[in-house]
């Protein structure tokens, strides 16, 4: 077995490799081969010391043999793809037995190819730099999409930072300036201006602060743990109230109605953000105008809220699309506010609740948002 000398510079090599094979005399050759055309080889006897080599030694692809005493290249195989990190790892067996059934073992394991001894050294070099190259383009891919995506999420925030501190700074100047000669009604809109941008910001931050205690399991913990009995129609009444301002400055005419109390188990403040996230969207996508229609009523055991619109609408081709986070339709194209976290949001609380939402919507027509709770 070679030790692994200290890591080439990636300029320096093609890439590196580890070798594993109980044949000594194929692991050397095999070695010559690959340092000719400029791998870093770092070569183990068996999959024991194969897998001891990787805690210091990642390499951009392994070859293996198959049959070899005690950890046997199967078993290497698949304690390689145990480990998270080694998954990407492209994996090649190299066999003396060329029995469809070892090569049918080796892909149906998930192995990336396949080489029987004895074999062409051409072959060899040119399943690995294949398989070295595939890995680089996805690298490369998924290095342009987390770019695109960051810029993406950087040219969002910063619009959805600025607008609304914008509007707050530019109207409490006005407000500064001006209330002396200015009539209550201008006042009232302008308060009503200042009012909505904090509001705005306030749901943002929630909204991100919400998200990393999801990702942090946090949520899921407090749902099952301090989830208490929630009448929905009370938190409905507290959300539909706080959002008639900014629906009366939209022109949209906000209505509710509501069977009566109905008692779920979970927890309120994540419960009333679903609301929220719903109740703002139906406004927002109402352009210039329309109605929301929010419904609370008792259907088969379930609480089912319904928040109807009679604005935009959504295509159907991105009817599940809507629900990922940061994913927006046509952001560009709406001048549309928000960040694309409300739809992500809702359904992940939905589900820690053992809810569920869905969504009806035809392109110009309006969608109804159907978010339904196990009553308690
Ligand atoms: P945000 O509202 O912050 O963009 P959401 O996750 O709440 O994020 O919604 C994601 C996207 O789904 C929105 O950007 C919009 O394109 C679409 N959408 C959500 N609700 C509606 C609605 N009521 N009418 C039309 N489109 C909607």
């Amino acid at each position: 077995m070679s030790e692994p000398s200290s890591p080439p510079n990636s300029l320096d090599t093609e890439g590196k490799i580890l070798l594993v094979d109980d044949d000594s005399a194929l692991l050397e050759a095999v070695t010559d081969l690959l340092e000719v055309n400029k791998f870093h080889v770092v070569t183990a006897i068996d999959g024991e010391t194969a897998l001891s080599i990787m805690r210091d030694y990642i390499p951009d692809l392994i070859i293996s043999d198959i049959t070899m005493p005690g950890m046997d290249g199967y078993q290497f195989f698949d304690a390689v793809r145990q480990n998270s990190a080694w998954i990407p790892i492209p994996f090649i067996f190299l066999t003396a037995r060329g029995q469809q059934t070892d090569i049918r073992t080796g892909y149906s394991l998930g192995a990336d190819d396949y080489l029987v001894k004895p074999f062409e050294p051409e072959d060899l070099i040119v399943k690995v730099q294949a398989r070295l190259k595939r890995v680089r383009d996805i690298q490369a891919a998924t290095q342009n999409e987390v770019e695109r995506m960051k810029h993406q999420l950087i040219a969002i925030f910063s619009h959805e930072l600025r607008t609304p501190l914008t509007c707050i700074y530019g109207y409490a100047n006005l407000l500064h300036e001006d209330h002396t000669t200015m009539d209550d009604r201008t006042m009232s809109q302008m308060l009503d201006e200042v009012a909505e941008g904090a509001e705005r910001l306030v749901r943002l931050v929630e909204n991100l602060m919400l998200l990393v205690r999801i990702d942090s399991g946090v949520v899921g913990m407090e749902v099952a743990r301090y989830g208490m009995e929630v009448d929905l129609s009370v938190g409905l009444k507290r959300v539909v109230e706080s959002f008639k301002p900014v629906a009366a400055m939209h022109n949209v005419v906000l209505d509710l109605q509501i069977d009566g109390e109905l008692i779920v188990k979970g927890m309120k403040n994540y419960l009333e953000n679903v609301m929220k996230n719903l109740v703002d969207n139906g406004i927002k996508f109402c352009k210039g105008g329309g109605h929301v229609q929010v419904t609370l009523k008792e259907q088969k055991g379930q609480a089912v809220l319904v928040v109807s619109d009679d604005g935009i609408g959504i295509a159907q081709v991105d009817h599940e699309r809507i629900f990922e986070r940061f994913e927006q339709v046509d952001r560009q194209e709406l001048e549309q506010q928000g960040v694309g976290l409300g739809l992500t949001l809702a359904k992940d609380l939905l589900e820690y609740h053992g809810g569920s939402i869905e969504v009806k919507s035809k392109l110009g027509e309006g969608s109804t948002f159907t978010a339904r709770l196990p009553l308690a």
